[in-house]
């Protein structure tokens, strides 16, 4: 994990986080009981623990995107297995085809299709944190979707730091995803573009097989944009294409930083 250094004063500021977080979540748990967004990541065994804690009725879902790390879903599997595993209607690899462009740090039209499509007509409990972006730090911690009205949220641990989230893991033992031991600092799909060029690189590099799935997938897109009489999309071959969204990935953060969080 982290060589932080596990204090008597973060276990104070933790168990009034904690006792705090989970009032909110009986304070507004619904008779249905809530939809809980799992994706293997920190923040979600923190939620997913706080819930169990509290003692609120609860769902737990692991929406796949079929470019998932395997080592998450081994964790997945081996830890929680009583969270559903949802399927998505479309793969990635599809939907890149079918959108005729890749997702970008910018438009991540991914995420709205594959990750964040569930909960409708359910209250969602998620893991969004303020200190994850600027736009992030406008949210309420209980709030209406924007796009889904039918959809609430309620995020529960959204006043939490980082260093919040790895105390909590630490002083409750709970199991992480081995990833975070070999660097990454957030868990998302393979290639995921919110990572910045040097995740993507790694992801590259680790998994060839996804990387080349994703390369075919270009070479589908430009057929198709070739075929609508567009000759290029930041570049004409596959890997010209790949190269462009590798290095594009760490262009404009700032905007990314005010856009990031808006899209629930
Ligand atoms: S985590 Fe990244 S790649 Fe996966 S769905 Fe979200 S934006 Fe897309």
């Amino acid at each position: 994990m982290t060589d932080m250094q596990y204090t008597l004063s973060a276990r104070q500021k933790i168990d009034v986080l904690t006792e705090q977080a989970i009032q909110r979540l009986r304070e507004h748990e619904p008779s249905e009981g809530y939809y809980l967004a799992f994706s293997g990541g920190k923040d979600s065994i923190v939620i997913y623990d706080l819930a169990v804690r509290a003692g609120v009725r609860f769902d737990a879902h692991y929406s796949q995107t079929t470019v998932d790390p395997p080592e998450v879903q081994h964790f997945i599997k081996e830890h929680y297995s009583h969270v559903a595993w949802d399927k998505p209607r479309n793969s990635m690899f599809k939907m890149i085809v079918q959108h005729r462009m890749l997702p970008t740090r910018l438009i991540r039209y991914c995420c709205s299709e594959l990750k964040e499509i569930g909960g409708r007509g359910r209250t969602v409990i998620t893991g969004i944190r303020w200190a994850e972006s600027t736009a992030r730090q406008g949210r309420a911690p209980y709030e209406q979707s924007r796009k889904i009205k039918s959809k609430w949220f309620l995020h529960p641990i959204i006043d939490w730091s980082t260093q919040d989230v790895w105390d909590y893991i630490r002083a409750r033992n709970l199991p992480y995803c081995s990833l975070y031991d070999e660097g990454k600092t957030r868990i998302g799909c393979i290639m995921c573009p919110m990572q910045g060029s040097k995740g993507m690189l790694i992801d590259a590099e680790r998994y060839p097989k996804y990387y080349n799935a994703y390369l075919r997938a270009i070479g589908k897109m430009l057929d198709s944009l070739r075929a609508e009489g567009k000759s290029s999309y930041h570049g004409s071959t596959p890997e010209e294409v790949m190269h462009w969204w590798i290095h594009n990935a760490d262009y404009d953060t700032q905007t990314v930083q005010s856009t990031l969080g808006g899209n629930l």
